[in-house]
């Protein structure tokens, strides 16, 4: 069975960012529960299980292990309730929709910039510090010394966060690296995908996602 069809036959629900239904509560297990599709000629069923998990998993206010599931049945998870509609659709997700992990990237982007500016004020306090250093000559050599060493570390910790950045700053599906500069913050990215109602990969891999 290949991976598409097997992962279409269930569907997961918890805290980790690879559910197909994330619930982003401390008090939600990972992978907290699942829903089963059991195909039938009669009409699917569905069935929910807990995944073990610490908090449990509730149907109606009764807590199952196990439960067939029928279309006016609460699910609860923690505070979030999840009704039986919202569960089914998410089997029908589009496997070209990447707009959940797409929305993912506005956290990156930002860490990105905030990191960056981090690096870069740090690096203006040494050079003010350089400056009150007082002994003249061997103080300034040194501080030029240092000075120097500075900006080639700057550079070196500004190519390893840029390094890091194109192993997670991508394409959720293909893996393309997104460039680096403020055409494709998050923002602009949005924006494109605001003009055409749904945004896609311009490496061509079929990715989408929409707002
Ligand atoms: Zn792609």
């Amino acid at each position: 069975m290949n991976p598409e069809t097997a992962s279409k036959q269930s569907i997961t629900i918890g805290r980790g960012k690879a559910n197909h239904i994330v619930v982003p509560t401390l008090s939600i297990t990972e992978v907290h529960a699942r829903v089963v599709r059991h195909p039938s000629r009669e009409g699917d069923t569905y069935w929910l299980e807990d995944n073990n998990s610490s908090n449990g998993t509730y149907v109606n206010d009764f807590r199952i292990v196990r439960r067939r599931l029928q279309p006016d049945d609460q699910v609860r998870i923690g505070n979030q309730v999840l009704t039986y509609r919202r569960l089914i659709k998410a089997f029908s997700r589009n496997p070209d929709d990447y707009t959940r992990e797409f929305a993912e990237l506005e956290g990156i982007w930002e860490d990105y910039i905030a990191l960056k500016e981090q690096l870069e004020n740090r690096n203006l306090a040494d050079q003010v510090s350089d400056l009150t250093v007082g002994v003249p000559l061997i103080g300034l050599a040194l501080g030029r010394l240092l000075g120097a060493e500075r900006s080639a570390r700057k550079k070196r910790e500004l190519a390893e966060l840029e390094a890091q950045m194109t192993q997670v700053y991508a394409c959720p599906k293909c893996g393309t690296p997104f460039p680096l500069t403020r055409d494709s913050s998050f923002r602009m990215l949005l924006q494109r995908s605001v003009n055409q109602k749904q945004g896609h990969c311009l490496a061509g891999c079929g990715a989408i996602w929409t707002i």
